[in-house]
């Protein structure tokens, strides 16, 4: 039995943030820099793993030029590229059932970089310390939600601890298995892909090339994302998409069985997998709530959707909901209007939901098209791999998207 040590205490703010992921943390952190009149509650239900220079988070992600800003102006970016960032300059995408294969240069654009691979503990340690700056954000952690409540003018949560919390505005950024989209009953369309990714660090005989390695198979794509340990290139994320029984079985080898699966698997494009450190299997959903707002809670990040991560977009879908939000709220704060209400809330909504929806429909005919094993596709998508490779305007185009241009 938890210990009600606050059962006297109500706090009002002016919104409630539950959730400090990547993405509930950069909402708080730049909401409260932005209004810092507001006062604003950080509710999270555990203590992170802390970032460590001898050890790679075995979840990573690689940010786009967009979010590396976002992340910018939240005051933390300079924290983190003096820790540690992999920037990388190229992406090598090739089929493995035949010859199609595309490899996109950040030169081709005219950039220094295509974007950012940075561990995940890293960037929400960094926004924590920010926020522990900040005079007008409390951060109340590790603390569980015992209960929600609602009125017309509030939502109202109980602490297990017994503190009462109270705000026209609730944002839910607690993740893929949000409890308050369940408790406001969101309608959400979701599938269960039926993979799991396998997830971890790994060093390769040759060095990375600063660039993003993935190879697309039949049951799934397999991505090695380069990492970069004081200068020493020898070092890659691994994202191995499979299906759920291929997963397991991958697990269940020793170390050198799974270097030894992961070289071939990788068709030695680092040379041998020469170790690997301790492996994570994610299952992989596929989520997407109807509806991002109802009055007095707005969903952000993956409690709103949750996208397979082959094109490694979901918390770049996530920050730019983030900004959008901040935007909104920002605007409405200035005018004095309800921070909670449909209509505020509205604008978000038909800021972010069209956007997130054409990337998960364009993740998932990519994903179908590769698994299928129908020849003609096999045709198609080698043919078309390879014709987009010299088409350069078209190469661009993509290029661009993908960095979030
Ligand atoms: C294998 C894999 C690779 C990926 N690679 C990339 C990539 O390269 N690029 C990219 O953009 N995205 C990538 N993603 C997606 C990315 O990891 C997610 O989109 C992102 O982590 C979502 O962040 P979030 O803050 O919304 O949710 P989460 O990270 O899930 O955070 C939710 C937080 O809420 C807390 N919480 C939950 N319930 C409660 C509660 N009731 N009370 C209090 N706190 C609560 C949790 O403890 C957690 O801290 C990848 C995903 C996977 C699975």
């Amino acid at each position: 039995m938890v210990e009600q040590k606050y059962k006297q205490q109500h706090r009002q703010y002016a919104v409630i943030v539950v959730g400090a992921g990547m993405v509930g943390a950069a909402f708080a952190c730049l909401f409260a820099r932005a209004n810092p009149q507001l006062q604003i509650a950080l509710v999270e239900a555990h203590e992170g793993a802390s970032y460590t220079s001898e050890k790679f988070d075995p979840r990573v992600a690689a940010l786009t030029e967009k979010s590396r800003s976002l992340l910018e102006c939240c005051g933390v970016w300079e924290q983190i590229s003096e820790k540690r960032v992999s920037a990388y300059m190229a992406m090598d995408v090739w089929d493995a059932e035949g010859t199609g294969r595309i490899r996109f240069n950040c030169q081709d654009v005219h950039q220094p970089n295509l974007g950012h691979i940075v561990e995940n503990s890293l960037v929400v340690e960094s926004l924590l310390s920010e926020i522990q700056q900040l005079g007008n954000i409390e951060f109340l952690c590790p603390v569980t939600v015992a209960s929600y409540s609602d009125s017309e003018q509030q939502v109202s949560l109980e602490l297990e601890d017994g503190r009462r919390l109270s705000a026209p505005l609730l944002v839910a950024a607690d993740g893929g298995n949000s409890t308050i989209r369940q408790q406001f009953n969101f309608p959400t369309r979701e599938w269960d892909y039926g993979h799991s990714a396998i997830v971890t660090t790994v060093q390769t005989e040759q060095v990375n090339q600063q660039t993003a390695w993935q190879r697309f198979m039949p049951t799934g794509p397999l991505a090695l994302l380069p990492l970069n340990k004081a200068g020493d290139q020898h070092y890659c994320s691994l994202v191995w998409s499979q299906e759920s029984d291929e997963a397991e079985r991958l697990m269940a080898l020793d170390d050198a069985e799974f270097c030894q699966a992961l070289s071939l698997g990788s068709e030695h494009c680092l040379g041998k997998i020469t170790a690997v450190d301790k492996r994570y299997s994610i299952p992989l959903r596929q989520r997407h709530a109807t509806d991002y707002v109802v009055e007095r809670v707005a969903l952000l990040g993956d409690s709103a959707h949750t996208i397979h991560p082959l094109a490694g977009q979901g918390v770049n879908l996530g920050f730019a909901d983030v900004a959008a939000l901040v935007e909104t709220l920002s605007a409405a704060a200035k005018r004095g209007n309800d921070l909670g209400s449909l209509m505020t809330l509205n604008k978000y909504q038909r800021q972010r939901k069209p956007e997130n929806l054409a990337m998960m429909a364009a993740m998932e005919g990519f994903k179908r098209l590769f698994a299928a094993d129908n020849l003609a596709l096999r045709l198609l998508r080698n043919m078309g791999l390879s014709q987009v490779d010299k088409l350069k305007p078209v190469k661009n185009e993509i290029i661009k998207k993908v960095m979030g241009l």
